[in-house]
């Protein structure tokens, strides 16, 4: 194994290159790869394209020709975090609980940051396993007659904008018997250099599909990308009122925009919601501070350690605060075309609520985040 540099200079991380690379050489193995929502945004610019121009296609085509047997997009189980992360929130509201809000458990750096420096809060982090995680149980669990009648192992290989997400692949919650749901990560940079290794001439790829029958997503899954993004996703699923209006409007309650925090209110019925949106560890300590002091109160808190969210994400090729408004409208953009705007509708998901997660969803998309097991 070898060691890439962060981008932004500030950690060494482990690269699982090689091992991508021998597992793609190996008969013995399928290898299966979700791609994050960040990614297509931002990977063009290292072949001279422009920020935020959605390269998903080329991307998943590149990946075919590197040899990857499934190609996924991780904004289908961005659709599941969404269902699982709104039943948790209208469970925590209506159990009256009130001493912290409910906060997002997407983002690694910002789960173990909460369990070290505030082993208060683990109880109010949510309990749904990230994205990739998600799918990377699902994955697993989908192959598992498969590799016994093909005689394969299914490797599965998680494209990322993110290097706290190699450290999370690791975490053992994330392995069931013995073996890790999602065995490498690799960063949005380190795909480049796959992809320039072998020479295939990027900007000219025709834009290819991912494959069934993990290929339906909505407009609220590919979202998440960006700060703000998993929490309007969300108030997509509880609101009442599913009418394209309405869907407007949430755009305008200040769930948009970059800045480090920003805060909304959300009318459900008789209540008012409150709900905060932070980018930014400093930016995440400050509210936690509110909050404690009785200064603030949400009902919800997003939490995402990088400035912008995952678009500027230490995986991500190096940008300026131009390029990361660029990725921004671009993942705006990809939502917009998206035929389905909610998780719900994603008829995805009822065939996996109909089938391999019957009966076992508190099981292969939970986890428990205690103070103790960082
Ligand atoms: Fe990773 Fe940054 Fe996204 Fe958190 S916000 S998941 S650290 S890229």
């Amino acid at each position: 194994q070898c060691a890439a540099v962060c981008p932004t200079g500030a950690i060494i991380v482990k690269s699982n290159l090689k091992d991508v690379w021998k597992a793609l050489y190996d008969d013995s193995k399928r290898v299966v790869v979700q791609v994050a929502p960040a990614v297509r945004v931002a990977l063009g610019e290292e072949f001279g394209l422009s920020a935020g121009e959605n390269v998903m296609g080329k991307i998943v085509a590149a990946l075919r020709r590197l040899g990857f047997d499934e190609i996924y997009d991780t904004s289908v189980s961005a659709d599941l975090t969404v269902m699982e992360e709104s039943k948790e929130f209208v469970k925590k509201l209506e159990s009256g609980d009130t001493t912290y809000p409910l906060f997002t458990s997407c983002c690694p750096a910002w789960v173990s940051y909460a369990q070290t420096k505030h082993p208060e809060l683990t109880k109010y982090v949510s309990s749904c396993k990230s994205p990739m995680e998600m799918f990377g149980t699902v994955i697993k669990e989908h192959f598992k007659s498969r590799d016994i009648m093909d005689n394969k192992t299914t490797i599965s290989v998680a494209v990322m904008p993110c290097t706290a997400k190699k450290a999370e692949a690791a975490r053992e919650e994330f392995t069931r018997n013995d073996i890790p749901d999602v065995d490498y990560v690799i960063t949005t940079t380190e795909l480049v250099k796959m992809i320039k290794e072998i020479g295939i001439q990027f900007n000219e790829l025709e834009s290819e599909a991912t494959d069934m029958p993990f290929s339906l997503y909505s407009g609220a899954g590919v979202i998440f990308g960006v700060t703000g993004g998993v929490t309007e996703a969300v108030i997509r699923r509880v609101v009442e009122d599913k009418s394209q209006q309405v869907l407007k409007e949430i755009e305008f309650l200040g769930v948009r925009g970059l800045e480090g925090v920003k805060v909304c209110e959300l009318p459900m019925g008789e209540l008012t919601l409150k709900i905060g949106i932070v980018s930014g560890l400093g930016n995440a300590e400050k509210l936690i501070k509110k909050i404690e002091s009785g200064e603030e109160y949400f009902d919800f808190v997003e939490v995402m350690a990088c400035p912008g969210g995952c678009i500027s994400g230490a995986g991500q090729p190096f940008s300026h605060q131009p390029e990361k408004l660029d990725r921004a409208k671009g993942i705006y953009k990809a939502d917009k075309v998206s035929q389905i705007k909610r998780s719900e509708e994603n008829p995805l998901m009822m065939a996996l609520y109909d089938g391999m997660l019957k009966h076992r969803t508190h099981e292969l998309l939970h986890v428990e985040y205690r103070s103790d097991n960082v």
